[in-house]
């Protein structure tokens, strides 16, 4: 093995280990890995793991240092601060220029005609467009000048949005806003924090987070294709086609089989080869991060409304969710959690026990097109969602 490969294969070995990181960060919290694999190395990164390296921390180098490194820790992840959109947008054009300079002479080749330069330069345009509007975009802060309209454009459903004021702000909580503890303002449909945009991603710029992610995995998988052409037009060029024979350092000849001629290539262009390996990682899993994402879009709820689910399907096996109808002539139910200690005020005739989150409605769902529609094109002026 040359020192070439070892450093390649470490180079890779990391870029996996990364990856893995990313996806396990990306969707350890979702709803659809609870119980699995996936969401007990999301607990181990983000807390078992913390805790371990704090306890070592304070054993090894005593309190003081230990506080030091937790305010640096605190900068760094709790404050809103540009480190990681910087780290992200090095290595997007450490890759376009990796792209540039050994992928792009050989296209087109025997695989890919000229006209794809047309697509590549308008997907790249797109997502750097996406990318910088969703960053710049107000993601919807609620302030004491849009409060009162902000409290208009969605209905409290008393389910999962109460009416009260944000504890930090000191301003009414619009429903579905949530106060981010990194920029320490209230977001209305807020979705999450995004430490890469390092900006929210609410009702103001999630059509611009939505069509960053769409443009991002279609780089990497379009990407990932048009070096995967360049190897294997670089595999005729050089005449490494499978039978032929090449020499080792000693002088020994080899043949080549079809994986140990893209190997050689791969081993020779080691910056092409990383950009392959880190494209391949990263088109799965931002794919699979755009198709939730679009997913509990068109289902009208928000990744910090589907924790908000889950802790209602929780209560439901707890026994502590009812529908309740005002009287017994009135059709309409409303759906409230009922804590086991309350549960002896209730009238029989009035209340059943919810069983399964199937029977409780979403008030904010609008239909699948009609809630892509609300993200993407009308979110600022929507009409007010009521209360059925
Ligand atoms: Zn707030
Ligand atoms: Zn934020």
């Amino acid at each position: 093995m040359t020192l070439w490969s070892i450093t390649v294969l470490c180079a890779l070995l990391a870029l996996g280990l990364f990856g893995l990181w990313v996806f396990v960060l990306i969707l350890g919290p979702n709803r659809m890995f609870r119980g699995t694999v996936v969401e007990r190395m999301y607990f181990w990164v983000t807390e078992s793991l913390p805790n371990k390296i704090e306890r070592w921390a304070r054993s090894g180098v005593g309190d003081a240092i230990a506080a030091r490194a937790e305010q640096m820790w605190m900068v760094l992840f709790g404050r809103r601060n540009p480190l990681f959109q910087i780290i992200a947008v090095l290595l997007y054009w450490t890759g376009v220029a990796v792209f540039f300079v050994q992928a792009a002479p050989y296209i087109p080749n025997r695989y890919v005609s000229s006209w794809q330069w047309l697509p590549i330069g308008t997907t790249l345009v797109a997502n750097i467009g996406c990318y910088i509007a969703a960053c710049a975009t107000d993601p919807g802060v609620v302030h004491d000048r849009n409060v009162g309209s902000a409290c208009r454009l969605f209905d409290y459903d008393k389910l999962l949005y109460f009416e009260r004021d944000c504890r930090t702000c000191k301003l009414r909580k619009p429903a579905r806003s949530k106060h981010c503890s990194t920029c320490q303002h209230c977001v209305q449909m807020m979705d999450h924090h995004c430490i890469w945009l390092n900006n929210c991603v609410g009702l103001g710029n999630a059509r611009w987070f939505l069509g960053f992610l769409a443009t991002f995995s279609t780089v990497c998988f379009y990407g990932a294709y048009l070096v995967g052409t360049v190897v294997l037009e670089q595999r005729q060029l050089r005449g490494l086609t499978s039978g032929a024979v090449i020499w080792d350092e000693w002088g020994q000849p080899i043949q080549l089989s079809f994986k140990s001629s893209i190997l050689y290539i791969l081993d020779d262009c080691p910056l092409l080869a990383v950009l392959f390996v880190l494209l391949l990682i990263l088109a799965p899993a931002i794919g699979v991060f755009t198709a939730y994402q679009l997913r509990i879009t068109m289902l009208g709820y928000t990744s910090n409304e589907e924790s908000k689910w889950v802790n209602i399907a929780d209560a439901i096996k707890d026994g502590v969710v009812f529908a309740i109808r005002e009287s017994s002539s009135s059709p309409h139910e409303a759906i409230r959690v009922i804590e086991k200690e309350n549960q002896e005020e209730i009238d029989g005739h009035l209340c059943r026990p919810i069983t399964h989150l199937q029977q409780v409605p979403n008030m904010y769902d609008r239909g699948a097109w009609n809630n892509l529609k609300f993200v993407l094109l009308s979110a600022r002026s929507a009409p007010k969602t009521h209360l059925q």
